[in-house]
């Protein structure tokens, strides 16, 4: 029976990428979606009329092209297939489409096809994709714009903590325990630390709650490696970004991306592995 697994594990790669092109919504409206909720709590706060403001949620409205407002059809809406029929551009004005949304779509689908692949169609298989998503959609956003939502970030603890119960991860309940507080008391201390010493802010408290996270996931003993590996990997890319003079106004590179990372690798070769790749 070798046939059966491949033929899950490829339908969980067709709704992956489906998932995908939903996770594209996600990442780009979720911050605007905050950014509305805070300015209007502001305005609260400052006692101003409340504003009745057009809807915005990840159903409404349609998605549109950013530069000529074209609303973008079904069949223009179709994962990789419309990006490749479309050269990717837009059908109306031949704005390019950003080559990240097949990219999203085609990570979230090799991400669940192996999830499948390795747990089976089981509901450790189920979680696995889940997580994975949550890991694409939180990388991406604190890419973009240095937050890690609580919205995500929560979520995705409980649920590592609540799997850990279930027996859908290999991590016993108390280990996830652990794992999730020493993942926050750990960063949170290292906050503060640089605080006192530099004055500055070294990361943002999205941080704690991702390793928190990861913590749940994959148990206290699996801190350690993440966080090694993120910090190699991080340190790289922020050397290589100032080298190359395309690091952001305030010189600011989030380290949620690469926590994110290192979760996944975690995932997909497990933790041990990462001490093994960088020699310890
Ligand atoms: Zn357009």
């Amino acid at each position: 029976m070798i046939v059966s697994p491949m033929i899950d594990a490829g339908a969980a790669g067709i709704l992956g990428l489906l998932v995908g092109s939903f996770l594209n919504v996600v990442i780009y409206r979720v911050p605007k979606i905050l950014e509305r909720q805070w300015a209007a709590e502001c305005a609260e706060l400052a006692g101003g009329a409340p504003q009745e403001a057009p809807p915005f949620n990840l159903v409404t409205p349609r998605s549109l092209c950013r530069q000529c407002g074209h609303m973008i059809r079904w069949y223009e809406n179709v994962p990789i297939l419309s990006y490749l029929v479309l050269r990717g551009k837009c059908s109306a004005c031949s704005a390019p489409i950003g080559l990240r949304y097949p990219l999203v779509e085609l990570a979230t689908a090799a991400l669940f096809f192996f999830s499948i692949l390795h747990w089976g169609a089981t509901p450790a298989g189920a979680v696995w994709c889940g997580f994975s998503a949550a890991i694409v959609v939180l990388a991406l956003i604190d890419w973009d714009t240095t937050l890690l939502p609580d919205d995500v970030t929560l979520p995705l603890l409980w649920a590592g903590l609540i799997a850990a119960a279930l027996r859908w991860t290999p991590v016993a309940l108390p280990h996830a325990l652990w794992g999730a507080v020493a993942g926050y008391l750990s960063l949170w201390l290292v906050y503060h630390a640089f605080k006192l010493l530099t004055g500055k802010e070294g990361m943002g408290h999205g941080d704690f709650k991702l390793f928190a996270a990861l913590g749940a996931w994959f148990g206290w003993t699996a801190l350690v490696p993440i966080i090694l590996m993120a910090s190699v990997i991080g340190a790289a890319v922020g050397i290589g970004m100032k080298l190359s003079s395309g690091l952001r106004e305030g010189g600011y590179v989030p380290f949620g991306p690469f926590l994110a990372g290192a979760g996944l690798t975690a995932m997909i070769f497990g933790p041990g592995s990462i001490l093994a790749a960088i020699g310890l």
